[in-house]
């Protein structure tokens, strides 16, 4: 199977045909080898139109929502970036592409490994992990430039709020168990605004802060 081949078409018909104009990104979405984030017997379907599993529940999420979620984070290189929700590992490489320095939170410690060792094993330098609850994000590192969450949660953790830098982006899915919305807050003068997106649905945040 040629995934290059494939990936190129996903970029084409899945992304430019419905509206990412983001260059970095697009070119970040064709050399990520999203195949090698799934379980060998999957990887036929890595560069199909749709979440898929990943073990433990998990997902990794369908590759016009990362490109949505990514491109409203509008992330020009220089950023520290705070992800919630490790899963396969797939959006972090993503990020990584783009920004500075990602740290990215997982509950689930299986997962968490998984991910860690198809990263440094790709190469990637400037991805840190922590095993817990994201909800609470990674004080110790804070303040963030960005922030995405990749699960759905009922509102934007307070705490994340908190640790997001003057001119910081939060982009999450927000909703109820079964169905969400893309929300973008901006932190401007200390002050939040929000806007709302594409409609989703994604698995559950669990944590404190989050689903209980
Ligand atoms: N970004 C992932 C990727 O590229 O594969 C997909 C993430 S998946 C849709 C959501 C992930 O969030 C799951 O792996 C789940 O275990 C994790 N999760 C749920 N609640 C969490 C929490 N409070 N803190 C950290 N991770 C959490």
């Amino acid at each position: 199977m040629d995934f290059q081949e494939l990936r190129d078409m996903m970029v084409k018909t899945q992304l430019i045909s419905r509206g990412i104009r983001d260059k970095r990104l697009l070119d970040a979405m064709k050399k990520v080898p999203r195949h090698l984030f799934l379980d060998e017997s999957m990887q036929h379907k890595a560069y199909d139109d749709m979440a898929l599993a990943i073990g433990e529940g998990q997902t990794i999420s369908q590759p016009y929502m990362v490109a949505v979620m990514t491109e409203l984070l509008e992330i020009e290189g220089e950023e520290k970036v705070l992800e919630i929700g490790t899963g396969s590992g797939y959006q972090a490489a993503i990020l990584a592409e783009l920004s500075k320095e990602v740290y990215t939170v997982e509950r689930v410690q299986e997962l968490s490994d998984r991910a860690a060792a198809r990263l440094n094993a790709l190469g990637y330098k400037n991805i840190h992990f922590r095993v817990g609850d994201g909800t609470a994000g990674w004080p110790e590192e804070a303040p963030f430039n960005r922030i995405l969450i990749t699960a759905g949660t009922p509102k934007i953790p307070e705490p994340l709020l908190e640790q997001l830098s003057e001119k910081g982006i939060i982009i999450a899915p927000v909703g109820d168990r079964f169905s969400q919305q893309i929300v973008k807050i901006v932190k401007s003068k200390g002050k939040f605004s929000e806007s709302f997106h594409t409609p989703c649905v994604f698995v559950p945040l669990i944590g404190e802060y989050g689903w209980k």
